[in-house]
């Protein structure tokens, strides 16, 4: 067994094989030194070739395992695919794996909210009483997860498997059908990788091509790119709608309300079996934002699917307070609030964010761009953002496509950018780090930009 990759994912699908006693070799492309500390941590009879990928590695291969963070389009997996040798990624793997348990799977792909509705998700069914195996692009490595139970014999216990899945994740499954499958949304994002957003929708796609007639396939009606996707699919399709009268406009006559969550007279509810239930309120609700309301139907629609009590994804929906990185509120300074938003990394994230507020927002923005349009965060900005400071890579790109919208400064650093942020602001205003960009230029992941974002408004504070 070949594992490409030594990241996160790599590293624990090497572990895992080597628990199933294969016999495993990884490479990746870095720097033996960089890797030092990763290669600590494989046991002793794997073996390694940093680097590069080289050919002859083929030669005595069954079966090859990528890491989401590599590119299948190389010469490498070209080769591969002549030779007959199979190529999957990690949930693959993992789903090969725990098929003999009969486990049913819950899977979450879309642009943005993965994280947090998968974690809503994973809380509402613990609430319920299920054990639950959660992970995939979110913490840990759902491959890691599969190791720790088949080594304690825990595997047989599982009730479900959650995970959220990255397009990425998506271009390298073969047989992988969840029971349940959700896709948040798509929006323009990762087109430094992807050719097209044709190419980008279809990798999203990926996550229900194996569905049957039993398994269900939730949709958001919201979003135009989702909702035609359900036009062919083969398993049962719900919808989860932030409208009121979700069918309004779209032609019917007298619409029917689509099976699925959505909102009535200022519930959040679900109809999935023909009986109207109202879950919450939306003011009790405790994560903010339109984008959350539409991730907490999602969850809950998925919730109730596998069988949670409605008290239960209630009581969840009240308490959880959100993931940190995600519109984490962090100071107030003499009326100025300070958002971070780190994880908001690609244009459409920026927009949720910006929907939340009304005006009196200085935005900062900037990083690594991944191949991103910002134009159409101009019309989002007018009204809303009084002031916008520009860090990172992106800095030109960004000036030049948001130029004259409103007041910009330049920033070196996030230090320079919360203290510029800051100049600009007035009690009442608020501060928001939502990026729209990857965190790689300066950072070492969206994590870290948000550590160093949340010191350097405290730092501030303490001046
Ligand atoms: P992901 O795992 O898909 O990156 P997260 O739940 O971590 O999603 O949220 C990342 C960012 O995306 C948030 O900080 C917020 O700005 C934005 N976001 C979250 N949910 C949504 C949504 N449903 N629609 C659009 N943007 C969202």
């Amino acid at each position: 067994m070949l594992v490409v990759g030594l990241g996160r994912s790599g590293l624990a699908a090497a572990r895992l094989l080597h628990f199933l006693k294969a016999e495993v070799t990884v490479t990746d492309t870095g720097d033996k030194n960089v890797l030092s500390q990763t290669l600590k941590n494989l046991p002793g009879d794997v073996r390694v070739e940093t680097g590069g990928h080289s050919p002859v590695l083929l030669e005595d291969t069954d079966m090859v395992v990528v890491s989401p963070g590599v590119s299948l389009k190389q010469p490498f997996f070209d080769l591969a695919m002549e030779l007959g040798i199979e190529v999957i990624g990690e949930m693959e793997l993992a789903f090969r794996l725990l098929r003999p348990y009969g486990i049913p799977w819950v899977s979450i792909t879309g642009t943005n909210g993965k994280s947090t509705t998968t974690t809503l998700i994973d809380l509402m069914l613990t609430r319920e009483g299920f054990r639950v195996i959660t992970g995939g692009n979110l913490g840990t490595a759902i491959t890691e997860e599969v190791l720790r139970c088949l080594k304690d014999g825990t595997a047989g216990d599982v009730d479900y498997v959650v995970v959220e899945v990255s397009s990425f994740q998506l271009e390298s499954i073969r047989s992988f059908a969840p029971s349940l499958a959700s896709i948040l949304n798509i929006t323009p994002d990762h087109l430094d990788r992807y050719k097209d957003m044709e190419g980008y929708i279809k990798a999203k796609t990926e996550i229900f091509k194996n569905q049957t007639r039993d398994d269900c396939l939730i949709l958001n009606l919201d979003d135009p790119l989702v909702r035609e996707l359900g036009a062919h699919a083969s398993p049962e399709v719900f919808y989860f709608s932030r409208q009121e009268n979700p069918l309004t406009g779209m032609g019917g006559v007298t619409p029917p309300i689509p099976r699925g969550a959505y909102m009535r007279d200022g519930w959040l509810c679900i109809n999935a079996d023909g009986k109207e239930d109202r879950i919450i309120r939306v003011q009790d609700v405790r994560i903010k934002g339109v984008h959350n309301i539409e991730n907490a139907l999602a969850a809950s629609l998925n919730a109730f699917l596998c069988g949670v009590d409605m008290a239960a994804i209630r009581d969840v929906l009240s308490e959880f307070r959100g993931l940190e990185h995600r519109m984490e509120f962090v100071e107030e300074i003499k009326g100025v609030r300070f958002y971070n938003d780190s994880k908001g990394t690609n244009p459409g994230s920026v927009i949720k964010s910006l929907e939340g507020f009304q005006d009196g927002v200085i935005l900062i923005l900037g990083g690594r761009d991944k191949g991103s349009d910002f134009t159409p965060l101009r019309e989002y900005m007018k009204g809303r953002v009084k002031g916008l400071v520009v860090i990172g890579e992106a800095r030109d790109k960004i000036l030049r496509q948001l130029d004259g919208v409103t007041d910009t400064l330049e920033a070196e650093d996030m230090t320079d950018a919360v203290r510029k942020a800051y100049s600009m602001a007035g009690a009442g205003d608020v501060v928001l780090l939502s990026p729209g960009c990857a965190s790689f230029d300066m950072f070492e992941d969206f994590e870290h930009r948000g550590e160093v974002f949340k010191e350097s408004v405290r730092r501030l504070k303490n001046l």
